[in-house]
């Protein structure tokens, strides 16, 4: 009974992530439907033609922004829960963002130890993803980003850390606010989702950050139970 009401409530926060992420699409879609029927109006001075074609750029731009904050990884079939080596899939996530890091003159160093936790592992992969690219948007002028697990046997911690910009203790009260965002072209939903995401998995999160220095997330994630789940799988049988 109760392995079923965890897979509900874990099939609630699907349905809820795939709710929010058609809400805010919408937005951006009929603002740019409005322009494109206000371009179908002639006569039209050149320069109001340019600022509707502007305005609706901006917001095809935006809704990129939030698909990529919500489904990078998204399968039409997601498998739902599964155990995830931690290191192994943080290490994609690297690779994925070291032509990023690159480009922002951002150093990546790691140090990750193998630990198991349970999880869906594309929005494993989409929670990294956000923070990492948090990290790296907030070294514009380059730095070092540092991630390290820690297996720890009943938990895994995860430290993300960077030198740049940082936060005020009001920011970091927001972080993972919905539209909280301090970027001109920010979504505001990447930390929402990424909080989201560790807190499905039962996880919790700290933010340390001082303005001008950095920015250290830790994020402690369950270890998988290997006792609890043998138990567990006796009692289904
Ligand atoms: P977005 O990146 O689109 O602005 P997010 O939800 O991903 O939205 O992040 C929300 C806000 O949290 C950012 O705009 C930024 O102000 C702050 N933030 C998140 N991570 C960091 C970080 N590592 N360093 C400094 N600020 C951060
Ligand atoms: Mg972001």
């Amino acid at each position: 009974a109760r392995a079923e009401l965890m897979k509900m409530e874990k099939m609630e926060i699907v349905s809820q992530l795939a709710a929010s992420i058609s809400h805010e699409i919408r937005n951006p879609l009929t603002v740019v439907k409005g322009f494109i029927q206000l371009l179908q109006t002639e006569p039209l001075p050149r320069e109001t033609k340019e600022r509707y074609i502007r305005i609706a750029l901006e917001e095809v731009e935006r809704a990129e922004g939030i698909i990529h904050d919500y489904l990078t990884f998204a399968k039409p079939a997601p498998k739902e829960t599964e155990p995830i080596d931690v290191a192994v899939e943080l290490r994609k996530v690297l690779q994925m963002i070291a032509p990023m890091a690159h480009m922002h003159s951002v150093d990546l160093s790691s140090s990750l130890e193998h630990g198991i936790v349970i999880g869906n592992v594309q929005y494993f992969q989409q929670c990294f993803l956000n923070l990492l690219k948090n990290s790296i948007e907030a070294m514009p002028n380059g730095g070092t980003l540092r991630v390290t697990v820690e297996n720890q046997e009943t938990s895994v911690v995860i430290t993300i850390s960077d030198n740049g910009i940082g936060m005020t203790k009001e920011q970091v009260r927001r972080f993972g606010e919905p539209y909280f965002s301090t970027k001109e072209k920010g979504t505001g939903l990447g930390a929402m989702v990424a909080v989201k995401i560790i807190e499905q998995m039962g996880g919790t999160w700290k933010v340390e950050s001082t303005v001008q220095k950095g920015t250290t997330l830790t994020i402690t994630l369950p270890a998988r139970q290997l006792r609890l789940l043998s138990s567990q799988q006796s009692a289904n049988s």
